[in-house]
């Protein structure tokens, strides 16, 4: 994770004029015979906040499992900083600077807080790097910090989702994929774990987010896409997006 503090909305526009950091063209993928995407296309720039909504099996969270390399590609391409990743591994992707939180969270229950995070950083080999990266989350995350001997198991809900997220922040990436991050949370959770992508996001992290909670994730993001059975729909910024109920509900039932 970068210190440099970046303004988010201004790199939001600065970014828009420049060179993508993630570019997804004409992008194919299936599970075995079922096709899930039909020719994705969409671009992320460096310091924006970009939501992809959509009902359920629209092909949100396959998108995603595409960018990080856990799903390959049938047909297209994803570029990140200007190079294609399509079908490279997924360790390979994080190396490059991409971190996903996945959907439900996935912490490792009987591991402590402390090993949760360390995993996330599993491709640094200096312990010393290591630790600074981890100070580097408790000091945004101090209620993990409090936390950080605990159990991963016996955190509430909310916690274990900003440990999830604190985990991918680990790998120091560049550009961050977030899956469905107020999912079963009360909604005073959800506000803080909102507040904190914001936060991350202003400290130069690019930020990817899929969500159900269209409201949320429109506050949170300047630009959104809409996807429908596994296409792009409609590519909108967020706040004309949020005045256009009609769409909303066309797509989302919102
Ligand atoms: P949700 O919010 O419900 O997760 P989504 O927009 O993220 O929805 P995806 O999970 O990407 O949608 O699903 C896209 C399509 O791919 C759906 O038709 C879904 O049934 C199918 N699909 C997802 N995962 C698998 C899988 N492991 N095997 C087969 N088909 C799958």
């Amino acid at each position: 994770m970068s210190d440099a503090v970046i303004d988010a909305p201004q790199a939001r526009v600065a970014g828009q004029q420049g060179t993508a950091l993630l570019e997804l063209s004409d992008l194919h993928v299936s599970y075995g015979k079922t096709a899930a995407l039909h020719g994705v296309n969409l671009s992320v720039y460096p310091g924006e906040v970009v939501a992809l909504i959509g009902a359920n099996g629209a092909g949100k969270t396959t998108t995603l499992r595409a960018i990080s390399g856990l799903l390959k590609p049938t047909r297209g391409d994803i570029r990140f900083k200007g190079s294609s990743i399509a079908g490279l591994s997924a360790d390979k992707v994080v190396a490059l600077g991409i971190a996903q939180s996945p959907e439900e969270r996935h912490v490792w229950p009987t591991m402590t807080v402390d090993e949760n995070l360390s995993m996330g950083a599993y491709l640094c080999k200096s312990k010393v790097e290591v630790e600074r990266r981890m100070g580097i989350v408790y000091h945004r995350f101090p209620r993990l910090k409090e936390r950080h001997r605990q159990l991963a198991g016996t955190l509430s809900g909310g916690e274990q989702q900003m440990l999830a997220i604190g985990r991918a922040l680990m790998s120091e990436p560049t550009l961050l994929l977030l899956d469905e991050p107020s999912l079963g949370l009360s909604p005073r959770m959800a506000d803080e774990v909102f507040a904190f992508v914001r936060e991350i996001n202003a400290h130069g992290v690019t930020v990817v987010l899929v969500e159900q909670n269209v409201h949320n994730a429109l506050n949170v993001a300047s630009r959104a896409y809409v996807f429908e059975t596994g296409r792009v729909v409609a590519d909108r910024d967020a706040q004309s997006l949020k005045q256009d109920p009609e769409l909303l509900s066309a797509y989302l039932g919102a």
